[in-house]
């Protein structure tokens, strides 16, 4: 359609252009003529000046003889007049041949002069023969005045109508002239403005196609965004389904957070991120990693400092919002990041940080949206997903450690204990080491619980439990073996330095009271056996039934007391 527009602007320009050119043609061949017509009427008026010149000289050459006499006056006379007179009627002859009017004149003209000259000859004649008087008398002078008022007369009339022509020719020049500037400048003024018609057309059209262009640029820019989004998110959903089959086979936290940082990294490789897990006894969150541009000062934050965990649910953040941005970002924001809490029955366990690198404005703002919309979904699954894997952990870990422990004291319970004693004996059998065992039974608890009722006997028992595991170095072991009884293990602590150790206990079980209903209650007395390996057996059977033995035998003996066989 422009290509058009241009075409026919063109063409009518160059039409424009043509036709004032070929109408200036016209104008200055007209003019041409009408300059031909001027110096030809000079050139009449020239030759009619010249004519009546040569006549009236003829006349006086002709005057000067008649009243002189002397000859000498003809020699011009004959030379010039006569002989010029021909010429010039002829020369106005064929310049008057396209004007029928001076033609006409000329006709009248020719014979008035012919009469003129016969005139001057017979004059002439007759002063050679009878002299001047006979000239006077013969009327010839008279004859002669008419015929030269006729001759003046007529060519007198063409000189005026040459004039007039002349002064025609001059205004017709004028005017010529005239619109032949105002074609010119007309025809170029029109010309120019198509043109300049054209050339803002065409530049018009130029930017538009630019802007086409860049437009176009930019939706190519945008699709190409978009499928390495898609790629990037299938991507993503494998890693996601691989990181949750080895999250499901992962026996410990530890194997667990390896797994979480290696793949949360890898999912979410175009941003910068951290996984932080809760720390409930500090009320902190520590990440478990980090990677990108997260710095080290925000490795850990405050429960409070973070908008997602205050509020419970995801929170997003770009530059343009920076009023609502947590209070762990310790940088200035230049994108965009994203807070998802990680919950599991309602509890949060953790957070998913996720921060946009610095090219984020540089994507339009609908890709923008678009790409946060699919990490918001992706981050949401990734936290969901580790959240559930961690509370199995942590549930996995609750059993566990309910299955090891006593509920009452906190101590392991007899199965475990069994456990620990096979794995302690094994170990340090290789190496060769002593290991001791105390049993320890509450004398008369019977009787305690029966005067002061099971409960305060059950706050006894927790007391006594607490009191031994602060007795006891961090490698040792104790025990609720069931009822009111006791046992430690002691790995690497050979029979004497265990029977000692008992004796210590001993004395701090004494000492152990209770505040029960506001009445300190007696104090319990505790008997001991004690037991060795190597001494008294190789196995945990063995050396639990020597350190029974040793116990009954501390109670025959009297109680309150330790012995070892
Ligand atoms: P001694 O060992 O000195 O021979 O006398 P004793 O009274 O301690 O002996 P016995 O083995 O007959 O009694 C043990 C008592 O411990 C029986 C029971 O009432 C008490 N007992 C066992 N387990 C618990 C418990 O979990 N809580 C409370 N409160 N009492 C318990
Ligand atoms: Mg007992
Ligand atoms: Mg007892």
């Amino acid at each position: 359609m422009k290509r058009n527009v241009t075409a026919i602007g063109f063409g009518l320009a160059l039409l424009i252009f043509a036709v004032f050119t070929v109408s200036s043609y016209l104008s200055m061949a007209e003019l041409t003529t009408i300059g031909k017509l001027r110096s030809r009427a000079f050139s009449a008026i020239e030759r009619l000046g010249s004519l009546s010149a040569q006549i009236a000289s003829a006349e006086i050459d002709k005057n000067n003889y008649i009243i002189t006499g002397e000859e000498d006056y003809l020699v011009p006379y004959y030379d010039g007049a006569l002989r010029t007179v021909d010429g010039e009627l002829e020369g106005l002859g064929k310049l008057f041949a396209d004007k029928p009017d001076q033609q006409q004149r000329l006709d009248i003209l020719e014979p008035l002069i012919r009469k003129r000259f016969a005139n001057f000859r017979e004059s002439i004649e007759l002063r050679k023969k009878s002299g001047l008087n006979a000239v006077v008398q013969s009327g010839l002078i008279t004859e002669g005045r008419e015929i030269h008022n006729a001759v003046n007369d007529v060519i007198n009339r063409m000189f005026k109508e040459e004039e007039a022509s002349l002064a025609h020719l001059g205004f017709l020049t004028m005017e010529n002239a005239k619109g032949l500037m105002s074609k010119q400048l007309l025809g170029t003024l029109l010309s120019f403005t198509i043109l300049y018609g054209i050339f803002y057309m065409l530049n018009r059209e130029m930017h538009e196609r630019k802007r086409a262009e860049e437009a176009l640029q930019k939706a190519n820019k945008d699709l190409s965004s978009y499928v390495n989004e898609l790629e990037q998110r299938n991507r993503e959903i494998e890693l996601l389904s691989e990181m949750d089959s080895l999250l499901q086979a992962s026996a410990t936290f530890e194997e667990a957070h390896t797994v979480i940082a290696k793949f949360v990294q890898d999912i979410f490789s175009k941003e910068s991120g951290a996984v932080y897990l809760l720390n409930e006894p500090k009320n902190t969150l520590e990440s478990i990693v980090s990677w990108g541009d997260i710095k080290p000062g925000e490795q850990v934050m405050g429960t409070d400092e973070c908008w997602a965990l205050r509020l419970g649910r995801i929170h997003q953040v770009d530059a343009t919002r920076p009023e609502v941005i947590c209070p762990h970002i310790k940088h200035a924001l230049d994108a965009a990041y994203l807070c998802v809490p990680m919950m599991a029955q309602n509890e949060t366990i953790g957070l998913l940080h996720l921060l946009f690198d610095s090219n984020w404005f540089s994507y339009s703002e609908e890709v923008r949206k678009h790409i946060i919309e699919n990490k918001r979904r992706l981050a949401l699954t990734v936290a969901e997903s580790i959240a559930l894997l961690l509370a199995n952990f942590r549930l996995r870990e609750i059993l566990y450690s309910q299955s090891i422990h006593d509920s009452l004291t906190g101590l392991f319970n007899r199965r475990h204990m069994e456990q620990l004693l096979e794995r302690e004996l094994h170990r340090i059998s290789r190496k060769g080491y002593p290991l001791g065992i105390i049993m320890l039974d509450i004398d008369h608890f019977k009787r305690f619980n029966d005067t002061f009722g099971h409960e305060a006997g059950d706050m006894l028992l927790r007391e006594l439990g607490a009191c031994l595991q602060r007795g006891i170095r961090e490698e040792d072991f104790a025990c609720r073996y069931g009822g009111e009884e006791f046992v430690i293990i002691l790995p690497e602590t050979s029979l004497e330095n265990t029977r000692q150790r008992a004796e210590q206990l001993r004395k701090e079980a004494g000492h152990t009271t209770i505040i029960y209903r506001g009445k300190s209650l007696d104090a319990i007395t505790v008997s001991m056996g004690v037991a060795a390996f190597p001494e008294h057996g190789t196995t945990a059977d063995e050396l639990l039934r020597a350190a029974d033995t040793a116990l009954y035998r501390a109670k025959e003996e009297g109680r309150d007391r330790v012995v070892a066989l």
